[in-house]
């Protein structure tokens, strides 16, 4: 298929009322970050581009409730917290009397979602895309109806594609009202207007350290309950997730009463399909609510694709906006090619956790032979200089090929320090490959090289 390139031609519009006739090369439902950046390659392949986005803002839950909010709420706790407990005084600076500002906090949390959220807006008037505003609902094979909120039709779009990314919402806990007062959802603790003495997180998988850390750091007393044996989640190497501390952790398989003034549910999050339309044009959800595609991301209607969370592998951003992109490339007759297993994850607590390809227990079920290579971050020379020690970065590689298997890193930066794993696993890299490369000096990231040093050849240098 070739499209011809629109470019400035095409200014965005967000349309309150009228019935497109022109008929466009692709609509987007959704606008995370699986919709927004398939809409804006689309465009810049030179595809006559719609997205359609129900909330009033765009980017989805990254930009509004999720990675965006919880990432600056997680910084400046972490730098309260670091006046707080006296940590800043150790390293010579005084603050005198410390007061949070919790309303203040929350307002830098918000201009930052209101720029990036705007950012979007921009790029999409940058690139050509139309934004229309509604509820999206597939009314045939190659036709959206846009809704008003009370479900009236605003418009209808032809189209060529329809690529669905409507993403994924809060899984409800049995029994248990989400109220966003008491009882919150992770949006909720996204917004909570005072800190709470104590708060109850059922769920220590990512997203509930991550805000169970924000809290406790602003002087809650946090209990976490998880119902599996580990805490940090599916995928997370063993010997990391012991490592990864939490307040206290609770086995939920022993009764218990648990006295607090804030329930914060994390069990996990579901694929939102709501009035989509998809069982009209023949589409059936799987087991667990997901949108079934193959390869190239095409639903059981050729012309009908889906990527992100509403599809399965694991509810991540980054993970979204590369399906989002192959797909897209795949429309306009390019390759679609994605290797799961080199999609990071990150834990943004303090120290950070970050894993990529295989966990020693997956390799172990799976009988492949693999070496270990290690490295404590204590033994680093810039996480040395800036006292910030705890940590370790573990490699793991083929015992006979020494090709990377998998890193699983605990350390302040780790989330940085991950992609330069994914980057090497991306390109078939030995730990020879890695261990060879200059690194600058300071920096953490030599902890990695030595790592790779010490699967490689059995010894670290710097140990
Ligand atoms: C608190 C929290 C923290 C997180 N932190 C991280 C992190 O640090 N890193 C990371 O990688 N991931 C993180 N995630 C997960 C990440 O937010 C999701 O994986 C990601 O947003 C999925 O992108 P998506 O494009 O598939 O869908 P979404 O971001 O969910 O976007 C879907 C969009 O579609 C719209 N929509 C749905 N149905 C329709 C319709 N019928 N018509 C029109 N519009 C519709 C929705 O309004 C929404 O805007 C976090 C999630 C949460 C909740």
């Amino acid at each position: 298929m070739i499209y011809q390139h629109h470019g400035a031609a095409l200014a965005c519009q967000t349309r309150q009322f009228s019935v497109a006739t022109e008929e466009q090369d692709l609509v987007v439902i959704g606008s995370g970050p699986g919709g927004y950046v398939a809409a804006i390659k689309a465009a810049q392949l030179g595809m006559k581009t719609v997205c359609v986005e129900k909330n009033e803002t765009l980017g989805g839950t990254c930009l509004n409730v999720g990675c965006i909010p919880s990432k600056a709420l997680l910084n400046n706790s972490h730098l309260y917290h670091l006046a707080q407990s006296g940590d800043l005084a150790k390293r010579g600076i005084d603050v005198g009397d410390l007061k949070l500002n919790l309303p203040k906090m929350m307002e830098q949390k918000s201009s930052a979602v209101k720029a990036l959220t705007g950012g979007i807006a921009h790029l999409f008037k940058q690139n050509g895309v139309t934004h229309l505003k509604g509820h999206g609902r597939i009314t045939g094979s190659r036709e959206v109806a846009v809704l008003h909120p009370d479900g009236k039709i605003k418009e209808v779009v032809k189209t060529k594609n329809i690529l669905i990314a409507t993403g994924s919402e809060v899984t409800p806990f049995p029994g248990l009202e989400v109220d966003e007062t008491t009882v919150v959802s992770s949006t909720g603790a996204l917004s909570l207007d005072a800190v709470p003495e104590k708060m109850v997180l059922i769920g220590a998988g990512v997203i509930g350290l991550e805000l169970g850390s924000v809290w406790q750091r602003l002087g809650s007393q946090v209990t976490a309950v998880e119902f599996l044996p580990h805490i940090g989640g599916i995928g997370i190497d063993m010997e990391i997730s012991i490592k990864v501390s939490v307040e206290s952790v609770k086995d939920s398989s022993k009764k218990e009463e648990l006295d607090c003034n804030t329930v914060l549910v994390c069990i996990g999050r579901r694929p939102y399909t709501k009035n989509l339309g998809l069982e009209e044009v023949g589409i059936a959800l799987d087991e667990r609510g997901r949108i079934p595609v193959n390869s190239r991301f095409a639903s059981k209607v050729p012309s009908v694709f889906a990527i992100g969370d509403c599809i399965a592998g694991p509810m991540l951003a980054h993970k979204a906006e590369d399906e989002g992109i192959i797909a897209v490339e795949g429309m306009a007759g390019g390759a679609v090619h994605i290797d799961y297993n080199c999609v990071p994850s990150v834990i943004y607590t303090h120290p950070e956790v970050a894993w990529v390809g295989k966990s020693e227990e997956q390799l172990k079920e799976e009988g492949v032979k693999y070496k270990l290579g290690k490295f404590p971050l204590a033994a680093n020379s810039r996480a040395k200089t800036n006292a910030d020690t705890d940590g370790l970065v573990k490699v793991i590689s083929h015992e006979e090929t020494d090709r990377i298997l998998g890193a699983h890193i605990i350390a302040s930066s780790a989330g940085e320090l991950i992609n330069e794993a994914a980057l090497a696993m991306e390109y078939g890299a030995s730990s020879e490959d890695v261990a060879r490369v200059c690194h600058a000096h300071p920096t953490v990231s030599e902890a990695f090289r030595e790592a790779n040093m010490a699967a490689y050849v059995g010894k670290a240098i710097n140990i």
